[in-house]
């Protein structure tokens, strides 16, 4: 008998979460990975390409909580996780950083420079896979700590893009933040990546790092796999219904 691997494809991933779950929490964001770019040339030709960014790294550490806890770290968690999850799930993942670095050309100097060249070379792995579908990972911030919740923005250049997004956002609000009334924004060049991916592309604001109660959370290392759960649930919900 043929064994019809679609069909037992929930099944068999429920499964392998739960096994995976244990072991991804002993991710130690020390370790070093000195293989910043994972080749998707080694793939089959059918597999579905997704092209994850943990935001910041290195001398970047994007925004932080009031105990000083820098986003890039819990940018890049989430992300392992959702690499992780969508590995199980067969997808073939490609990401911009898998360590505390920032991916700028060697040879470039000058903090201004070296973020210039970081984002071009994110840039260009977004753009590198025709077919892909891209997620940045990043968290947010502001002055007024009462304001929570995930937000979505998502690229005009690609008509796609709206739909990732609302799907994402759909997801958060389904799984971790059912009060969560925020919408999706379509966003300008001022988030870089995002606006000059000619993949579906979106840019997931997790949550606010200036929110005392989802900090804590956000530096929690099983919330942070709830997070990696959700936005595998959107990217997967998006694909299914593309076909
Ligand atoms: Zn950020």
């Amino acid at each position: 008998m043929k064994f019809n691997y679609k069909k037992y494809r929930n099944l068999i991933f429920s499964a392998l979460a739960v096994a995976a779950s244990a072991a991804m929490i002993k991710y130690s964001m020390t370790q070093i990975d000195d293989a910043v770019y994972v080749s998707a040339s080694q793939s089959d030709d059918n597999s579905q390409i997704i092209v994850l960014d943990s935001g910041h790294g290195g001398m970047d550490g994007g925004c932080s909580t009031a105990d000083g806890i820098p986003e890039k770290g819990i940018n890049l968690s989430i992300m392992l996780s959702l690499r992780d999850m969508c590995r199980l799930y067969g997808y073939d993942v490609v990401c911009t950083r898998e360590s505390d670095v920032s991916i700028y050309d060697s040879g470039v100097t000058g903090i201004r420079n070296q973020k210039i060249s970081d984002m071009e070379n994110r840039l260009e792995l977004f753009n590198r896979y025709p077919d892909a579908v891209c997620l940045s990972i990043h968290q947010n911030n502001y002055t007024d700590p009462k304001y929570s919740g995930a937000q979505m923005f998502y690229s005009g250049a690609n008509s796609e893009s709206e739909r990732f997004a609302a799907i994402i956002q759909s997801a958060f609000v389904q799984n971790l933040q059912p009060d969560n009334t925020r919408e999706t924004k379509l966003c300008g060049d001022e988030l870089y990546l995002c606006y000059y991916c000619d993949n579906p592309a979106v840019m997931a604001e997790c949550g606010f790092l200036s929110n005392p109660d989802e900090a804590a959370k956000l530096t929690d290392e099983s919330y942070q796999q709830s997070v990696a759960f959700t936005l595998f649930t959107g990217i997967n919900t998006f694909l299914n219904e593309r076909k």
